[in-house]
């Protein structure tokens, strides 16, 4: 133990016991946080099973089998923010107390949701939303970015942190009160700045929570105008 751990030893933020190299959240407290079983609408929310072929191999969904055919992006949430108080404080300390460790547990729990869902991610390229230069500069981390970081490890998936770009600063969308807003609020807020890199590409895009999908449409929508054969989005919890 260093000197530095001495004077403020790392805890976990939900049950408070030490926990090792300031990953914020204890191995007990991360095996708690109850996993989804299903893709999710993005649209709707509605459950989106994983079909398997003849053969029972898993696979993507067809468009037949979605509610909302024309949503740019199916959603694979890995729990409910409601759901559980570990991934309430965790997300907590990773978004606003910028414990930046917290990523690593998380995109760890991520990478075990998509790997128990069996959902097919081979020739995805993993692609973090990004912040805006400003917004990153001033947190000091992407917290997506440290989550794709994470997963990339975790599922040997390729990862591009510089095929999207977030080009404004417009208020942060946990500041605006409804969907319709939030909408508004990030229209043309993206930018493909690597468009040889989404052509013809599987993307799947990762953020750590998503409330009103907005953020998450928008991406997909741009990364869709740019050639993107499939586009879905694994985030961490579904608030
Ligand atoms: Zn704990
Ligand atoms: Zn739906």
């Amino acid at each position: 133990m260093s000197f530095w751990d001495y004077l403020f030893p790392s805890r976990c933020l939900n049950c408070q016991t030490r926990a090792d190299g300031n990953r914020g959240l204890c191995p007990a407290c991360l095996r708690s946080i109850p996993l989804k079983t299903a893709l999710t609408c993005g649209d709707c929310r509605g459950r989106i099973p994983v079909p398997t072929d003849r053969a029972g191999r898993p696979r993507w969904p067809s468009r037949r089998r979605t509610c909302h055919q024309h949503h740019p992006y199916l959603l694979a949430a890995a729990t409910d923010y409601r759901d559980h108080p570990a991934i309430r404080a965790a997300i907590h300390g990773l978004k606003f107390d910028l414990i930046r460790g917290v990523a690593e547990p998380l995109g760890e729990l991520l990478a075990a949701f998509l790997r128990e869902l069996r959902l097919p991610t081979a020739g995805f390229l993993l692609v973090p939303i990004p912040l805006s230069r400003v917004r990153e500069r001033r947190r000091g981390f992407n917290q997506a970015e440290l989550l794709g970081r994470a997963v990339a490890a975790e599922l040997g998936l390729p990862l591009a942190i510089d095929l999207l770009v977030r080009i404004d600063s417009a208020p942060p969308q946990s500041t605006l009160p409804d969907r319709a807003a939030r909408k508004q609020n990030v229209q043309g807020c993206f930018r493909v700045a690597r468009p040889e890199l989404a052509a013809r590409r599987k993307i799947l895009l990762i953020d750590d929570v998503t409330t009103s999908g907005a953020t998450l449409a928008e991406a997909a929508s741009v990364l869709r105008r740019a050639g993107a054969l499939r586009v879905a989005a694994a985030v961490v919890a579904q608030a």
